[in-house]
């Protein structure tokens, strides 16, 4: 970790992938969050809350954060890139844990792992999917 301080403090903090990962100490999830998060650049930072969210709604299908990564960019639009790691970190914390609460989530209807998972939906939290996304596309989930 020395040797990536010293490089960093020598030559700043590299803009790109590549530039990052050859880094000591710097695997492709932290790259990726300096590009998102430091940069304001399009990539998806995965980590364990991303890969299981993404495999749990069957967006991929995926052993390795890394194939993660690589299927989301396929099928993600890249303007969205920047959101998903903030987006599915927090729907990981909050509903979406090891433990799913698939009766409180509002992406239920959405969601491979519900369909062959389905368990009793508390109508109070509910929400339709249709409103679901309306709240995703204005930024309040
Ligand atoms: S329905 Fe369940 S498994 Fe699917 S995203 Fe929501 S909490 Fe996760």
């Amino acid at each position: 970790m020395q040797d990536a301080a010293r490089f960093v403090s020598k030559h700043g903090v590299p803009d790109s992938l590549d530039g990052l990962v050859v880094l000591p100490g710097v695997g492709r999830k932290i790259a990726n969050c300096v590009l998102v998060y430091a940069f304001n650049k399009h990539a998806i930072p995965v980590d364990v809350h991303v890969h299981r969210v993404a495999n749990r709604l069957g967006l991929v299908c995926t052993r390795a954060p890394e194939a993660t990564e690589r299927e989301l960019s396929h099928s993600i639009p890249r303007k969205w890139w920047r959101h998903v790691n903030e987006l599915f970190v927090q729907h990981g914390q909050n509903i979406c844990g090891a433990r799913p609460k698939c009766g409180e989530c509002v992406l239920a209807d959405l969601c491979a792992y519900y369909a062959a998972h389905p368990v009793p939906v508390k109508a109070r939290k509910r929400v339709h999917t249709s409103t679901a996304l309306s709240r995703l596309n204005a930024g309040e989930i």
